[in-house]
Parts: structure tokens; C-alpha cells; sequence
């Protein structure tokens, strides 16, 4: 996510990661109360309270990894920035009520948090509001568990903010997708999601609170995104091999010459092609990295000389969702399609699947990708 993150910790073996500018955050502020009272005692229970914070949004993220691995959902890692936590899963369930108890089950870590303190304080009869007219008057134990309380609150108060990709926003999702079809329920979803963002940057603007105006400015992007994602999922799982597929190929032979493949090349803007035999069999492929490779060095290579004794083949009914995921897997850079007599009609590759992915998703996927 825009640069390096580095990890701190492992908890239930997902790693916890720091992005860097967390560090600057916290430093800044330690020299702002430095500035500010000049006091040792101050810049402690400054570095107590970021340290309670982290914590309480590591438990939160932690609460939607374990609830995402009783659903058999892996975590990759669990990513901490200015501007909140991430628990990055390998998918999101389009189950809503997968989804919907993975999203509950952050918020609901604080509120427990915030609950117990609550109770406590109740029964000892100590009031929750903080009566006290500057900061430093709570620069001490209750005031630590009085702030870790209102904390938890917050997070709990902010994190259900209805607006994608907050835990509001697919809460909001899963549960409109109990009554419609998903990407009907998204597409809702990123609308409040927008219109909430653009509020949050208004008023983060107005009011100088320019974190609260960075958050609106991701929350619009990632709405926007989390929405062509799935419009282009629904569309790779709705399209077959046979619709996109290239009639045109060109048929190489194991005796041809490479220098002849970079003609076929510049000719036909194929970028990787299959081999056939005599009898008209594919029995490898080369893919577009060894044309590259022998352009650089341009040693004299035949096709036999070096290519993949290997092909894949799909059916042309194959979606190319399944046909994606395939290639990505196993590095497949071309696929043979062949009818049900298992007779070649076409072929597709990586090239030709990604230009046409980017065609039909057009925007929305570079804020994913990098925040991915
Ligand atoms: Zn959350």
C-alpha cells in the first residue's frame, strides 16, 4: 500500500504490519505534546495512549481474521496506517452472512472492550465523562482506562459509518444482498458509500481535520473500486473462451528460426504461440519471455532449440473467471481451446486475456491494485 510496510508482529500466524508512515504519525505527535507541555511524564502517557490505540485496532482487525478463519478464510496479513487497519483476507465471502458476521465481528471486539471498562466503572460508581478541562488532567491510570474506553467508541461509532469499504459499508452490502442480486446490492452500497465520502471530505476540509479528509477521499475511490471489481468478476464468470478467443494464430513448427517468431510477431501481434507437429497436433508453446530473451541476445536459436514441451488446454466453454485463475496459478502464458472432439479452435493468451479485462473494467481498478 503505497510504499513499504514493515512487520512488528505475528499473532495466530498473520503477520502485523506497520506502514511506514505510521511511525512519522506517531513521532509527530510525540513532538507536538513535547512542544506543547514540555514534559517528560507528558510524552509517556502520549506514547501509552498511541500504543492502547494500536492495540485496540490490532484486536479489531484480529476479530474479523479469526472470524474469516472459522469461515476457512486466510488472512495474508494485517496492515496498520494513519488511516486505520486493514486485515488484508485472500476473499471476501459472497455469502452475506459470511460477510456479514467477518465485517460485524471488527466492531464488535471494541464494543466488548468498551462494554467491560463500562461495566466496571458502573459498578465502582465512576463517571465515564471525563470531567476535566485540559488533557493533562487525565494523564494518569483511570485516565488511561477512561480514554481507552471512549477509544473504543469511537472505533466502534466510526468503523460502522455505512460507506464501503468500512466494515458499515459491507455490513450495508451483505445485508441488502440478502434481499437483491450482489452486484445490484454493491452498486447501492457504493452510491452511500460516495455520497458519505464526500461528506467526510467536506467536513474534514472544513474543520482542517485533513486526516478525516484523506479517509473520505479512499472511501470514495475504494467504493468505486470494490464496485468494478465485481461488475468484472460477474462478467468473467458470464463470458466463455469461445467469445474472445483468437481464430487467427499462427501454427509455429519446431523448425522454424526464432528470427523468423520475431516477424510473426511484428506482423501479427501475437506475443506468445503454440507448436504443432507434423499431423497438425500442438505439442508445446512459446511463451512471449523467450522472444523477448532472444531479442535481447539474438544467438542463433531454433524453436526446438528452446520452447515448452507443454500445453494447456481449455474447453471453449470454460469461463474465463476459471481460465484466469488457471493462467495465474500456473504461470500459463497460452492456452489451446478445443471443441468436445478436442480439435484446436482457437487460442488465448495472457496478452489477450488482460486486454481485454482492461477494456471491459476500464476505471476503477488502479486505486484497488494499490492498495492491494
Ligand atoms: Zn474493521
Amino acid at each position: 500500500m503505497l510504499g513499504k510496510s514493515y512487520t512488528i508482529a505475528r499473532f495466530a500466524d498473520i503477520p502485523v504490519k506497520l506502514h511506514w508512515s505510521f511511525g512519522l504519525l506517531v513521532l509527530t505527535l510525540i513532538f507536538i505534546e513535547y512542544q506543547d507541555h514540555g514534559s517528560l511524564i507528558g510524552i509517556l502517557y502520549l506514547s501509552a495512549y498511541i500504543s492502547i490505540l494500536f492495540a485496540c485496532v490490532v484486536l479489531h482487525e484480529y476479530g474479523h481474521a479469526m472470524m474469516a478463519r472459522y469461515y476457512g478464510i486466510k488472512t495474508r496479513d494485517i496492515i496498520l496506517s494513519p488511516i486505520g487497519g486493514i486485515a488484508r483476507l485472500e476473499e471476501i465471502p459472497e455469502v452475506p452472512i459470511k460477510e456479514l458476521l467477518i465485517a460485524i465481528a471488527g466492531p464488535a471486539v471494541n464494543l466488548v472492550i468498551s462494554s467491560v471498562i463500562g461495566v466496571i466503572f458502573l459498578i465502582s460508581r465512576q463517571s465515564l465523562l471525563p470531567d476535566v478541562n485540559a488533557i493533562t488532567e487525565l494523564y494518569n491510570l483511570q485516565g488511561l482506562v477512561l480514554l481507552t474506553f471512549w477509544m473504543n467508541i469511537v472505533l466502534f461509532v466510526f468503523n460502522l459509518i455505512p460507506a464501503l469499504p468500512m466494515d458499515g459499508g459491507r455490513i450495508l452490502r451483505a445485508l441488502l444482498s440478502m434481499r437483491l442480486d450482489r452486484l445490484l446490492a454493491t452498486r447501492i452500497a457504493m452510491y452511500i458509500g460516495k455520497a458519505i465520502a464526500i461528506g467526510l471530505v467536506v467536513y474534514g476540509v472544513y474543520n482542517l481535520e485533513f486526516i478525516l479528509a484523506f479517509i473520505g477521499v479512499f472511501v470514495f475511490y475504494s467504493a468505486q473500486a470494490e464496485y468494478q471489481n465485481l461488475k468484472l468478476k460477474r462478467l468473467l464468470q458470464t463470458t466463455t473462451a469461445e467469445s474472445i478467443m483468437n481464430v487467427q494464430y499462427s501454427k509455429v513448427s519446431t523448425q522454424m528460426d526464432y528470427s523468423d517468431l520475431i516477424s510473426l510477431y511484428q506482423q501479427t501481434g501475437e506475443n506468445n504461440f503454440l507448436i504443432f507437429d507434423e499431423q497438425n497436433t500442438p505439442i508445446g508453446n512459446i511463451p512471449y519471455q523467450f522472444l523477448a530473451d532472444y531479442a535481447k541476445e539474438r544467438t542463433l536459436t531454433q524453436v526446438r532449440d528452446l520452447y515448452v514441451a507443454n500445453v494447456t488446454k481449455t474447453r471453449i466453454d470454460t469461463t474465463l473467471y476459471d481460465l484466469f485463475e488457471l493462467m495465474q496459478k500456473h504461470g500459463i502464458a497460452i492456452v489451446a481451446v478445443v471443441d468436445t472432439q478436442g480439435e484446436v479452435q482457437g487460442v488465448i493468451d495472457r496478452h489477450l486475456l488482460q486486454d481485454w479485462m482492461t477494456s471491459s473494467s476500464r476505471r476503477g481498478s488502479i486505486i484497488s491494485r494499490l492498495f492491494s
